[in-house]
């Protein structure tokens, strides 16, 4: 427990700590990586521990708002496996919060239960070939015909799609001219005929990497648009809603758990390993290292926990979201670099955890906003004069 962390987030944390120790050992999270593959049965038991309706309102069955218990899991989980982390943000995460936030009545009361009992997953198909931080410009369309929509054209790097029930679309439902205004998400099946989905080789995040999507003229109901035919073209809106301040801090509650698994395995290795007659951590410049890498963890947990606060209490978030991204994304990475070098030669041996967590470590200043982009974010939202 902590200042800001009650007795109720602490014990989901707890839960989600024990939980995660004893399915996700080293050896599985390295099988996952390897496989990119987490068994989906797990899902079930982290609904049954209630870890799926924490951002979800009591009235849809869920626990309300407990965006600080919700971010305790997917740092819990992320500290033992990053695929692990991501098999449940597709179903808590991109499915229970989006729909809480942007789904229609009807959509709530179908998806939600299922959501809840760890059945759904739904995967974020934002990102195409040609577009990446200009989300604005999407390719894909989206052309209504009567009371069905017809989807065409390409997404890229969406995470978990090969084990997604549903792939939350943004696609543009007007002219390009209006480019904010002229969007739409939908909910496509992804076993919908017209559906591709090809994994993508990448370095780190196994169990649930991206995949390329190709959406050939598939067609779902119109009530399948998210918000139902009323979110017709609100899908900017819904992408930079009240959502978004708890999907900016997830990527990084994910960095600090694969960050204080590199420490934990640097600080025990550092006390065994021997050279020149005494353990490595009896050097100055390991214990400097090791010390400042527990610093880092400190402040990153002080600055997430500061951020899920203020979004927890609907405090004035934009700013603090945006530079908890991007100060955790590059300090994590940047202390997971120097447990590797701790370590020495085993931290850069493929099967070897600290080589598992320097490859998923790097993803995060590219991912959910690159840093470049939440430095544009923050001196813009604190009006830095341009000229
Ligand atoms: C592991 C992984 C998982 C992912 N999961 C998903 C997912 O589930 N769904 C999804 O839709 N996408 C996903 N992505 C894609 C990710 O969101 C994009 O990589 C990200 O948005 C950046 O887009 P890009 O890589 O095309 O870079 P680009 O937008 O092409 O940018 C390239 C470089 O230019 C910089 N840059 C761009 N514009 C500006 C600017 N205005 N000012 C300053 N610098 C700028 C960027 O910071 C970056 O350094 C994932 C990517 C990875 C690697």
């Amino acid at each position: 427990m902590s200042f800001y962390e009650s007795a109720e987030v602490a014990a989901v944390r707890q839960a989600a700590r024990k939980f995660a120790a004893e399915v996700a050992p080293p050896e599985k999270a390295a099988e996952w990586d390897l496989a990119n593959e987490v068994p989906r049965e797990l899902l079930l038991q982290m609904a049954s521990l209630g870890f799926s309706g924490l951002v979800v309102p009591t009235e849809y069955g869920g626990r309300g708002r407990h965006v600080m218990g919700f971010l305790a899991v997917i740092e819990e989980l992320a500290r033992r496996s990053f695929g692990l982390s991501t098999l449940y943000a597709l179903n808590a995460g991109y499915g229970g919060l989006n729909l809480s936030v942007s789904g229609s009545e009807e959509q709530k009361r179908r998806f939600l239960p299922d959501i809840l009992a760890g059945r759904l997953m739904f995967a974020y198909g934002l990102s195409e070939p040609d577009v990446g931080a200009d989300l604005a410009s999407v390719s894909t369309t989206v052309q209504r015909k009567g009371d069905q929509v017809v989807v065409r054209g390409r997404k890229r790097w969406t995470s978990g799609a090969q084990h997604a029930d549903y792939i939350i679309c943004l696609a543009r439902s007007g002219p390009e001219g209006e480019r904010h205004r002229n969007l739409s998400m939908v909910l496509v099946p992804t076993s919908a005929p017209g559906v591709q989905i090809t994994n993508i080789r990448i370095l780190g995040s196994g169990g649930n990497a991206p995949a390329d999507v190709v959406f050939d003229d598939v067609t779902v109901p119109l009530a399948d648009v998210m918000g139902g035919e009323a979110g017709w073209n609100e899908g900017w809106s819904q992408l930079v809603g009240p959502a978004l301040e708890i999907e900016k801090i997830q990527p990084a509650a994910m960095a600090l758990g694969i960050a204080e698994a590199a420490v934990e395995e640097a600080w025990t290795y550092s006390e065994q390993r021997r050279q020149f007659g005494r353990v490595i951590s009896a050097n100055q410049s390991i214990r400097h290292d090791l010390a400042d890498a527990r610093t880092m963890l400190h402040a990153c947990r002080l600055m997430l926990q500061d951020a899920a606060w203020r979004v927890d209490h609907r405090e004035a978030s934009a700013v603090e979201t945006c530079m908890t991204k991007l100060f955790l994304s590059e300090q994590c990475r940047d202390v997971v670099l120097s447990c590797q070098q701790v370590m020495g030669a085993p931290g850069y041996a493929a099967g070897h955890q600290m080589e598992r967590l320097v490859r998923d470590s790097l993803c995060f200043p590219i991912i959910g906003g690159s840093s470049a982009i939440q430095r544009n974010n923050i001196s813009n939202l604190l009006k830095l004069a341009r000229g």
